[in-house]
Formats: C-alpha cells, structure tokens, sequence
C-alpha cells in the first residue's frame, strides 16, 4: 500500500514567521472551541502545500475519543453498553480500521458495505445488518459471509431471510426494526407515521408488515429471535423522541409478553442521531444518556433482564475528526457584498446544498480583525445551488484569493457523497495518527483516472 510521510519544509510559511504561525495555530485553536478543530493552522497550511487542495483531513484521535465519550454517555445504564459505526457516514478504510480497534460493532446496509468490511479485517460477528431492500440474494451472501445478527423491517424481508435460512441451514437471530412513529425533531426524520423504514409498532389496519404479524412468524419458526431496532433520525436536537419511542415499545413488549410469556429481549437497539455541535449548541451523549437512563433501567426491570443497549452512531462519531481544506481561488465585489469562490464544492460536501447543512467555515490564516464586509462563500461548480450556507460558528472575514478555507465537521455524510461533476476529481484524504504521523489514506484521483473510470478507453 502507498504511505507518504509528510516532510516538512523548515522555511517558506509564506509572509508570517514561524512563531507567529504557531501562535495563530493556538489561538484558532481557542477561538474554535465551539467547533474544535482538531488541526493548528500552521498544520493546516503545511498540509495543503504538500498536498494540494481540496484536500480531507482526518484526526484518528478524534474518532477515538468520540466512541468513549459516546459509550460514557450511556453509563447510567445498569446493563451492557455496545456502540455501533453507521459504515455509510464515512468508508474510507482507514476510517473503518479505526472504529474496529476500538471493538465497536459496525451498522451495515449493504453488501458493498459488507465488501469494505470483510477487506477491512472485520469480523462478522460485529455486525448488524440492517437492509432497506432485504432480497433474498442479498440475505444469502450476509448469511454466507458469517454475519448471524439481522434486522428485518418487513414482512417480504423477513420471508427471504427464513427461507434461505431453512434452505441452506443458517441460525440468524433476527431483530425487528420498528418504527415508533413518534414526532422526531432533527435535520433527517425516519421515523413517522406510514414512514418507509421498519414496521409500526401498531396493527397498521390488518397488513402483514407490522410488528405483531413478524414477531408471530419468529415466534413460531425454530429461528432466534433476538430483539428490537429503531431508528429515529440523524442530528436529532431533541432527545425527547428517544423517551417516546422506548416507552411505546415498552407497551408494545408488555402485550406482546401476554402472548409470549417467556418473549426473550436480549437487544435493545436505539439507532443512530447523536447530533454534533456545528455551531450551535445540541445535547451531549450524557444529557441524552443521562435523560434516557431511567427509561432504559425500568424497561429492564419490566423485562425481567438486562438487555444489550446498542447506540448506532455515524455522524456524532466521524464528523468532527476531519476538515475538507480548500484554498479561495477568486472573489467577487458587488457593493458591501464579496462572493468567495473556493476550489470544493457540493460535489465534495452535498449535505450544503442538500440538507443547507451548514459546516463551520474559518479562513486561514485567520484575520485579527472582522472586516466589515458581507460574504458569499460560493464553490467552484457552475451552478447555482453551489454555494455553501454560513454556520454560527464560521469566520470567513478577510477572505482574499491564495488563502486557505477549512470546513470543518467534514467527516460525516462528505466523502461518500464525492461525486465528478465538472469531471472534478476525488481529493487525497490524509490522516494525522494518534501518535502525530502523518498518512495519506487515499491518494488524489487523477485525470486519467476519471477517464478511464468513465469508460474513456472503451469507446
Ligand atoms: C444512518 C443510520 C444511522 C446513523 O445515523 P447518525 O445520525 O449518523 O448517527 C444509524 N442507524 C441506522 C439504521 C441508519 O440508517
């Protein structure tokens, strides 16, 4: 495998010296501590020379800590705490081998997923898969590659998953992805009533895909079953959601324990939605862990037995470790107003055009002074909706052409939306390790490439 060490060059950080560098690296460093950029601007600045822009920086040290303060957060909890890596949020390798160091179990929803997994060295037995599809082919190459933990969120998934199973002998234990339908306050809502994902809790007027109609069909075959998964949404600001969910599926286990006295819960899954602070505030792990604590223990105690909580997670996990850094190509004056254009684009950050995520923005070298000017942070793709919204958090005043602009929180929902628009080209994706080093992870896609990729040498 390529490794590139990064040397630095002793001299030549352009017009400010060393000491002055190193000093605005700390202060940036302070200033931020809202976004907590992980990165002093000086490392920034270096980086960028080496590398080029746009350019993704990922600090393993941050994604380690956020699998500790995510698990921390659930404490309260008298029973066995897992966390589980959502694998869409972010699958550059690196990334993957990270979280699987740090024994966390890994959300997987399709076999391209399970493809990256196996080729990571991970094991299948720290999986949960969860698909949307559920076909039989799927099933059969999950059930092949080892995997025995599986969640069904419908009643045509669940009839493939126990037809291979009784076919080629597999035991899974089946969870059920249950849809609460409960009011979720947050920036991606899964959760609704007739929502796409899982099977209501309620009788859902007599169709086979609800709750009820798939535990009686596990109940009654000699398959395993295992427990119940939600997921409420992504960047949920509310945590309220997650009380009402667990207690209609309180209620739901009561009823249904009425039919099936001795109905094992070894799992309670509670999806993914640990929000991250991108400027403004949301709650921690442990104001969720701690408002959701007593809910989780009398549902134990209801139960009669502790199950496994599993917290899925992607974007608390991944976001804040990396920062996508691009260099201002050229601006713009129109009266009190300048349009910045910068060389990323949505076609490196979608979430900004997509959702108008707003990713905190600071300019670097960063300016001792607010000038006051209005800015337009616009990237490099001819069209319109190619400009990126400003967080509470961003400090892009004093924006000049050759300047570098770092977008921070970029390690979630960004890489895996790259995309060649304008045949654009895959940014390197360098990461700092936890003992300082310095590894590009993934090298810069070049033209050729492209091409090539677009079947160029085919016709
Ligand atoms: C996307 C997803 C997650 C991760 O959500 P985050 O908001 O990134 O934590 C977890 N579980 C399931 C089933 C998902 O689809």
């Amino acid at each position: 495998m390529h490794q590139t060490r990064i040397m630095f060059l002793s001299s030549d950080c352009g017009a400010l010296s060393q000491t002055k560098m190193a000093q605005v690296g700390r202060e940036a460093f302070e200033q931020t501590t809202v976004s907590q950029l992980p990165f002093s601007e000086l490392e920034l600045s270096k980086l960028a020379e080496e590398f080029g822009t746009p350019l993704y920086i990922i600090d393993e040290r941050t994604l380690r800590t956020k699998v500790h303060k995510l698990k921390q957060g659930y404490s309260g909890y008298k029973g066995p705490v897992k966390i589980a890596y959502s694998i869409k949020t972010n699958f550059t390798p690196a990334v993957l081998k990270t979280f699987m160091s740090e024994n966390t179990l890994f959300d997987l929803t399709s076999t391209g997923e399970l493809y990256f997994y196996l080729r990571c060295g991970g094991k299948p037995e720290n999986v949960i898969y969860t698909s949307v599809t559920e076909t039989w082919e799927e099933f059969s190459e999950v059930l092949r590659s080892g995997i025995r933990l599986i969640v069904v969120g419908s009643s045509n998934g669940l009839s493939n998953l126990m037809g291979i199973a009784e076919k080629e002998g597999y035991n899974p234990k089946i969870m059920i992805r249950v849809d609460p339908e409960v009011g979720v306050k947050a920036e991606v809502r899964a959760s609704r009533r007739n929502g796409r994902f899982g099977v209501p809790l309620s009788n859902n007027a007599g169709s086979l895909d609800c709750a009820a109609g798939l535990l009686r069909r596990i109940m009654a075959s000699h398959l395993e079953f295992e427990g119940f998964h939600f997921h409420l949404g992504s960047q949920i600001s509310d945590p309220a959601c997650f009380l009402n969910a667990l207690e209609k599926l309180e209620h739901f286990i009561a009823k249904m324990r009425r039919e099936f006295p001795h109905l094992p819960v070894n799992i309670v899954d509670i999806g993914g939605g640990t929000p991250v602070n991108y400027g403004i505030r949301v709650p921690t792990p442990l104001e969720i862990g701690s408002m959701l604590e007593p809910r989780l223990n009398a549902l134990a105690a209801t139960l009669g037995s502790e199950f496994t909580l599993i917290v899925e997670s992607g974007r608390y996990l991944s976001a804040e470790a990396c920062v996508l850094l691009s260099r201002v190509l050229n601006t713009k004056n129109f009266g009190d107003q300048k349009v910045v254009f910068i060389d990323a684009g949505y076609h490196l950050l979608l979430d900004a055009v997509l959702l108008r995520q707003e990713y905190p923005q600071l300019i670097i070298p960063s300016c001792e002074n607010e000038i006051n000017e209005k800015i337009v942070l616009a990237g490099r793709l001819c069209d319109t909706y190619d400009t990126y919204p400003l967080s509470p958090a961003s400090k892009v005043s004093g924006a000049e052409i050759g300047k570098l602009m770092a977008i921070t929180h970029a390690g979630a929902y960004s890489i895996v939306f790259n995309m060649p628009f304008h045949c654009q080209t895959k940014p390197a994706i360098v990461m700092r390790k936890a003992n300082g080093s310095y590894k590009c992870v993934r090298q810069h896609q070049t033209n050729e490439q492209l091409f090539e990729e677009e079947g160029g040498n085919l016709v």
